[in-house]
């Protein structure tokens, strides 16, 4: 569905500048930005997607990955089409290389979205399955909405989205998981086809701004997996944002164009969560990996597993609010 965009200014000759990601395309009269679902046409920018679901879902908030953010609710997942990278190994390429004509697409309102979670007995909402960054007129009117409805609201991003609506988006935004996708400027734009700073600094501002965030990074072999990388970021989030910050490593699985790639070594997977543990970060898991203490919640202070997760099966029971229920050790953990 169409719908007047928001986040831009009209430059010369008919052209535009899109500022709603740090791309900041600027688009001739009648074509797209990178993300292909904002289109110049006569000089105003339309989002071409308000509204237009490609993806819907119930799904445990454990999947996003969201570990520290109400542990074992329900979310009601939803995404659109189109992102604003091109990552070579994206794994839901089938809608994020799609464009506003994909054949699957439901029209919902924001309306649906809050009534969808209450039907399916969900705690929130998340925007998912692609960027939703690009989706921001449509994300912004449903979390206003969900708020108003004592809804969660989650964002699972690639961290592009540009400062103004950043700061628009917080007054009604929870959580975000943010992927850090590799800590050199050279992956994202040979991988990504984007620059690693923005993704920092949305990092930076978002905590600032109050939202609970966790960081996910996906290890793959050869491209981002050097040990020296993986502690310069840890180091990273120790300094600016904190070691509270929970850290999932995620294993990579040969996908899209990177195919040719083999799956993480599970020998990799447990040395950077050894070097996360070393550098000082309290809250460090692993994805992708077969079940095992990895995907506990441990208290820092006194060892006792405050959330015991197999899957998406969870177990609170080490908790009392968002203390270990041993030591009483404060987690930083929304509950
Ligand atoms: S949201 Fe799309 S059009 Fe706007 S700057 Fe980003 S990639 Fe370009």
């Amino acid at each position: 569905m169409k719908k007047e965009a928001r986040f831009w200014k009209a430059l010369s000759d008919s052209k535009i500048q899109c500022s709603l990601c740090s791309h900041y395309c600027k688009i001739d009269n009648e074509k797209v930005g990178i993300c292909g679902v904002r289109k110049n046409e006569n000089g105003r920018l339309f989002s071409l997607i308000y509204g237009s679901c490609s993806s819907i879902a119930v799904d445990p908030i454990e999947k996003k990955p969201l570990y520290h953010f109400y542990p074992g609710t329900k979310a009601l997942s939803l995404g659109t089409v189109g992102c604003n990278f091109k990552c070579k190994h994206c794994q839901n390429f089938g809608i994020s290389t799609a464009g506003p004509d994909f054949s699957y697409m439901k029209e919902i309102t924001p309306e649906m979205t809050v009534d969808l979670a209450r039907q399916y007995s969900c705690q929130g909402i998340a925007y998912t399955y692609n960027e939703p960054t690009i989706w921001h007129e449509f994300n912004f009117d449903s979390a206003k909405l969900a708020k108003k409805n004592d809804l969660y609201t989650t964002y699972v991003t690639n961290g592009y989205i540009s400062e103004e609506p950043l700061l628009e988006l917080s007054s009604v935004l929870d959580a975000m998981n943010i992927d850090v996708k590799a800590f050199t400027n050279d992956f994202y734009k040979k991988v990504c086809k984007a620059r690693l700073k923005p993704v920092l600094d949305t990092c930076v501002l978002a905590k600032e701004l109050g939202i609970h965030i966790e960081l996910t990074y996906l290890v793959i072999p050869s491209y981002n997996d050097s040990f020296g990388e993986v502690e310069e970021f840890c180091k990273w989030v120790v300094e600016k944002l904190g070691k509270d910050i929970p850290i999932h490593f995620s294993r990579f699985h040969p996908n899209h164009n990177l195919t040719n790639v083999p799956r993480t070594p599970m020998e990799t997977m447990l040395k950077v969560y050894e070097i996360g543990k070393k550098v000082g970060i309290l809250y460090c898991y692993l994805g992708n990996v077969p079940a095992g203490d990895y995907e506990n919640t441990i208290c820092p202070k006194c060892g006792n597993i405050c959330v015991e997760r197999n899957g998406f099966f969870v177990k609170n029971s080490g908790l009392k609010g968002n203390k270990c229920s041993k030591c009483g050790f404060s987690l930083s953990l929304i509950d």
